[in-house]
């Protein structure tokens, strides 16, 4: 697979101390099956993380911390531990990340549609951060948004160009609300994403107030 677009450090840093809401730490498992340059980065800011861990004095801790600690185990999100089954083998055209979420080919989904030949499955995570499968007929223009927090999109199937370049198969666009972008799909084919945001969409064009109740973002 040909990537020229990675997460940010920031994104692998946050992904690797586990503070990524549910969907975003999804986004960037998925992209690290794919990408062992960005899994490289990883497992250095996951060795760099544990240098500074050997390096911290004891302190004296309360009786009832590991209890708490070990409560606290109980609260991680599943895509947490799934980076570090990430590279085993799949059956599919899928991540294997994503794989495990979805019940079905990406082809026999229950694709909602939401307008412009946008097509949307929301894969229920609840809670703050939202994470769907957006489809894209061919020669789609997106209406222009920005984003009121981080946004973190993975390719799976078809391409699209935006103001920051093309994008295809396993590259990935982490956006936050500075970027103001129109994605365009290429003709040939539909254009399949993972898609999560950690706060809504803000559509700004006249087009794109006019889809923002049915995105729901
Ligand atoms: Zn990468």
């Amino acid at each position: 697979m040909n990537i020229s677009h990675h997460f940010d450090d920031a994104t692998l840093m946050a992904y690797a101390a586990g503070t990524l809401s549910q969907g975003m730490a999804l986004v960037v498992a998925c992209h690290l099956h794919w990408c062992p340059e960005c899994m490289k980065r990883v497992k250095q800011a996951e060795a760099v993380g544990g240098a500074l861990l050997d390096n911290i004095n004891p302190v004296a801790v309360s009786d009832s911390a590991l209890d708490n600690l070990l409560a606290s185990l109980d609260d991680v999100p599943p895509a947490a531990v799934e980076k570090v089954e990430a590279v085993k083998p799949t059956q599919s055209d899928l991540p294997y990340p994503l794989s495990t979420y979805l019940d079905k080919p990406l082809d026999d989904l229950p694709w909602k549609w939401i307008g412009y030949g946008m097509y949307q499955v929301d894969l229920n995570f609840g809670g703050k951060g939202a994470a769907r499968l957006f489809k894209l007929a061919p020669g789609v223009s997106v209406p222009h948004h920005t984003h009121t927090g981080n946004e973190l999109t993975l390719i799976l199937r078809g391409s699209y160009s935006d103001e920051i370049g093309r994008f295809r198969r396993g590259d990935v666009a982490d956006l936050d609300s500075d970027v103001l972008h129109q994605p365009i799909v290429d003709t040939g084919e539909d254009c399949i994403c993972l898609i999560a945001t950690d706060a809504p969409l803000k559509f700004t064009g006249i087009m794109g107030r006019l889809i923002q109740p049915f995105v729901g973002l």
